[in-house]
């Protein structure tokens, strides 16, 4: 067997080494590449030349603590040895097989994902990501109830494809939105910005479910296929729902024979300290789609989860979608020994603990001597600094579709201290894979303190 560094052993921080090719890389990337969701012109890519655990390196040598996990993904950390021996072992055996073939890797990966799925979610169709899994979702929704209607939250997203950009209740949707093809949004519970005046999160929740309710009768309930919803809202700022919002919703879904779906791309495969986050609110959704920590991202794979009920609708009936690399080989072999070591590990359960007792606890403790922190909100290794102008108004430091200049000082800081955040709209999003360690996060505290503390003049005291 290969000899691989182990993720978990990164050890102290090694002399940089440059990489030779990183300024060819460079070059090539500001001459060829197109970059997703940006402005071409001002792009200043890092260049990231190897990455290992909870860690990478750029192009100088220099090494970050990735508290993004890429687009938080990369839950299992980078190049877990076991994962990269699956796929260098899948790609020996077999590399690519049609979907209507069976094949190992697919048959596993499908039986893995079903058993650390809620119990009545047990048949997987897979595609290449999150959005093809939310467009394939919606359609299986819209062909199961005969109707076309689809109800999704703002403060959300779904994806970067037709259906999914639609889906999308954030400023990316305002450019690619034609009319949104049977979409409407409404207001999920969010205390901090309470869309209903609410003071308490009793009061939050029973409001959001009145507000739904409300959107359902005047939408007419006999028109709506699905209700689409993020678990836990990611990019939006991650806003863990109140106890009972959930179990709402799967009441009035009930009520008006509505499906039930629950994207799970970012919250799922253990980003809140269990493998779905629905399992923090004991409800069981019709449809869960999911992608990023099924693998880790190591090879690009989603899926969409199904209730016996929808898959049912296609047991005679063809199911009219399809994809060239459902089920990839290569991305399920590395879906299987990802599941596996996982399990193995215990690192979901890591995902827990360190943030009920060493990141959640530590994120608080900065909020209290940052005043440029107006909330700390997060589970498990799912975390937001909800960064404002004043916390008595709660005045966001960067305007809703809009930037501040204070927003690129901290991601600036961030990275000078050492670290990689996820940083979106007003907030420093704290997203480290499961595998961090307790010393690791508390590097990554003493470096966000250095880059909060170069931010603090922005708010008013
Ligand atoms: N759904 C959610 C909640 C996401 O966070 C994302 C991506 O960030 C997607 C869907 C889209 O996934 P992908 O980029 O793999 O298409």
């Amino acid at each position: 067997m290969t000899l691989l560094q182990n993720p978990h052993d990164t050890g102290p921080a090694p002399e940089p080494v440059a990489d030779p090719v990183a300024a060819r890389t460079y070059a090539l990337d500001r001459a060829h590449v197109f970059h997703s969701w940006s402005a071409q012109a001002s792009l200043d890519p890092m260049v990231i030349s190897r990455a290992a655990g909870c860690h990478v390196w750029d192009g100088d040598g220099r090494r970050y603590l990735d508290l993004s996990s890429q687009q938080v993904n990369t839950n299992i950390g980078h190049q877990h040895p076991a994962v990269v021996e699956a796929i260098v072992e899948q790609a020996r055996t077999l590399c690519t097989i049609a979907p209507p073939y069976a094949n190992a890797a697919r048959s596993e990966a499908a039986r893995l994902v079903a058993e650390v799925a809620p119990e009545g979610l047990d048949k997987v169709f897979f595609t290449n990501g999150g959005a093809d899994a939310n467009e394939f979702a919606v359609r299986m929704a819209r062909l199961h109830t005969g109707r076309h209607k689809v109800l999704a939250q703002y403060r959300s997203y779904h994806g970067g494809t037709s259906t999914a950009i639609n889906l999308t209740g954030d400023p990316r949707r305002w450019p690619n939105d034609q009319g949104s093809a049977g979409v409407v949004h409404f207001f999920g519970p969010f205390l901090y910005r309470s869309a209903f005046h609410a003071s308490s999160e009793e009061e939050e929740c029973s409001r959001a479910l009145e507000h739904l309710d409300q959107l359902i009768r005047f939408e007419g309930p006999s028109t709506i296929a699905a209700i689409v919803l993020e678990t836990v809202p990611g990019t939006a700022g991650v806003m863990p729902p109140p106890p009972g919002y959930l179990a709402g919703v799967r009441e009035l879904c009930d009520r008006h024979g509505i499906v039930f779906i629950a994207d799970e791309v970012m919250a799922g495969f253990g980003r809140t300290g269990r493998w779905f986050a629905v399992e923090h609110y004991d409800v069981v959704p019709d449809l869960i789609t999911f992608a990023k920590g099924v693998n880790s991202g190591y090879v690009p794979l989603g899926g969409v989860l199904l209730s016996a009920a929808v898959a049912a609708t296609f047991d005679e009936r063809p199911f009219p979608g399809g994809l060239t690399y459902s089920g990839h080989p290569l991305a399920c072999a590395a879906a299987v020994a990802t599941i596996e070591t996982m399990r193995e590990e215990r690192i979901v359960e890591n995902a827990a603990r360190v943030g009920a007792e060493v990141l959640g606890p530590g994120l608080r403790e900065l909020a209290g001597r940052h005043p440029v922190v107006g909330e700390v909100r997060g589970l498990g290794v799912f975390w937001a600094l909800e960064l404002v102008a004043d916390r008595t108004t709660r005045e966001p430091l960067a305007p809703y579709a809009g930037t501040h200049p204070a927003m690129a000082e901290v991601t600036a800081a961030a990275k000078a201290a050492g670290v990689i955040p996820f940083v979106t709209a007003n907030r420093l999003h704290v997203v480290p894979p499961c595998t961090i360690t307790d010393d690791e996060v508390r590097e990554g505290l003493r470096a966000l303190d250095t880059a909060l503390s170069a931010v603090d003049r922005y708010a008013r005291a």
